[in-house]
């Protein structure tokens, strides 16, 4: 029997993206599985149903056969209980699936329900930091799109223009720029504020980050802050020790004061993004500048942020943008759908379906229980 991927549209309001595009269901409908798209999942990030049929994928009305229907259903954001409710006993669940910060898997309704029905849950964001798995990693791909997109939040709602001008009307010194987290988002702020002709100024905890900002123009600022061992395992940075936290942060009040753009992008997984940004220290900065904070979803590394709202403190204006990599729908799902069909064909050999909890990547992205497929004799 052929195994049937489906794609159900996003339901969040501000989700735009869709899981698989159709040059992605090309790739899988030569593969020789059968792909089940509900009509307008692709609209909003602009891939027309006509695409996804002339690509291969069976278009439906509604998400209702979507879920019930398909061997493996592919989405952006966890699903609500409802939709994981429909889901056939045993079938395969790929998407973002984290929930609030620090919640168990067994106190998370979503998690229990797909559980409950022998629902193997495979969490994207689980995808371990390993070269192999690079091209199925949604979070640096998403990443990548909100970095790029927070420096142009940053240059649209800015007092100043970014590059140096010199001009018949006098010239202008370039705008300041400063990014705080130098992973994967952080470092396309660093290439994007350059290419717009900001001076750019970044740190992170991470002494390998020290490099990659160099590397791409950026002074690095406040070097001695950093511990040799700050980098944990997987790539991840760990959270900072009480006299480190104040060692930065001194170091990083005498450098804000100049900024006219700062971006944060700190993240610790699992914990709250931590504080880096203070009330005190955005009061130094000076009227017209903007903070765009990357971490507002999960708490903001600065101490005035709030998600999904811009406020402003003595003409500085503080932004938590939420789902930024959604508002640039197009290549944010390009990207995720290159992303979610590396994930397929690393589950799906000559069309049969394996969850196999002891391999390094299957494993480390699975948040349910299914037993360990038993070998041929
Ligand atoms: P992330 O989103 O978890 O965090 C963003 C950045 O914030 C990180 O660089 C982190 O070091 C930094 N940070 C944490 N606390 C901080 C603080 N208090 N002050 C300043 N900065 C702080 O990280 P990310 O962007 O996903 O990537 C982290 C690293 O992992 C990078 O080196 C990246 O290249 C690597 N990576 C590897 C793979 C792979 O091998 N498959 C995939 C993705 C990322």
């Amino acid at each position: 029997m052929t195994l049937r991927i489906g794609v159900p549209t996003e339901t969040a309001r501000r989700e735009r993206r869709v899981a698989l595009v159709p040059d992605g269901v090309r790739v899988l409908t030569r593969g020789g599985l059968e792909v089940v798209v509900q009509a307008g999942a692709g609209a909003r990030a602009f891939f027309p149903d006509a695409a996804y049929r002339d690509a291969g994928a069976t278009l439906v009305d509604g998400s209702d056969a979507v879920w019930r229907e398909s061997d493996v259903v592919v989405k952006v954001q966890r699903p609500a209980v409802d939709e994981a409710n429909l889901l056939r006993e045993g079938a395969t669940l790929v998407a973002l699936l984290a929930g609030a910060p620090g919640q168990a898997a067994d106190a998370d309704p979503v998690i229990v329900a797909l559980a409950a029905r022998g629902v193997a849950a495979l969490a994207l964001e689980r995808v371990p930091r390993i070269t192999r798995a690079q091209s199925m990693d949604v979070l640096s791909s998403q990443a990548t799109v909100a970095g790029y997109k927070a420096v142009l939040v940053a240059a649209s709602e800015a007092a100043k223009l970014l590059p140096m001008l010199t001009t018949a009307a006098g010239s202008l010194a370039p705008s300041r720029a400063f990014i705080v987290g130098a992973g994967v988002a952080g470092l396309q702020a660093i290439a994007t504020a350059r290419r717009l002709g900001a001076v750019v100024s970044a740190f992170d905890v991470r002494a390998a980050a020290r490099e990659q900002v160099q590397s791409l123009g950026a002074t690095f600022v406040a070097a001695e802050a950093i511990a040799a061992d700050a980098e944990a395992k997987g790539g991840y940075a760990r959270a900072q020790t009480q006299e480190e936290q104040q060692r930065t942060a001194e170091l990083i009040a005498g450098h804000v004061k100049d900024m006219d753009i700062v971006i944060t992008t700190a993240q610790v997984p699992g914990r709250a993004a931590p504080r880096i940004i203070t009330a005190d220290m955005v009061r130094t900065m000076r009227p017209g500048s903007v903070i765009v904070d990357l971490a507002a979803e999960t708490g903001g590394n600065c101490e005035l942020t709030r998600a999904g709202e811009t406020i402003e403190e003595g003409g500085v204006k503080v932004i938590g943008p939420l789902h930024l990599a959604s508002t640039v729908p197009l290549h944010a799902s390009q990207m995720f759908s290159k992303n979610v069909v590396t994930v397929l064909q690393h589950l799906i050999k000559d069309g049969a379906l394996t969850v196999d909890p002891a391999d390094e990547i299957t494993g480390a992205m699975l948040v349910t229980a299914v037993p360990a497929p038993v070998a041929p004799a």
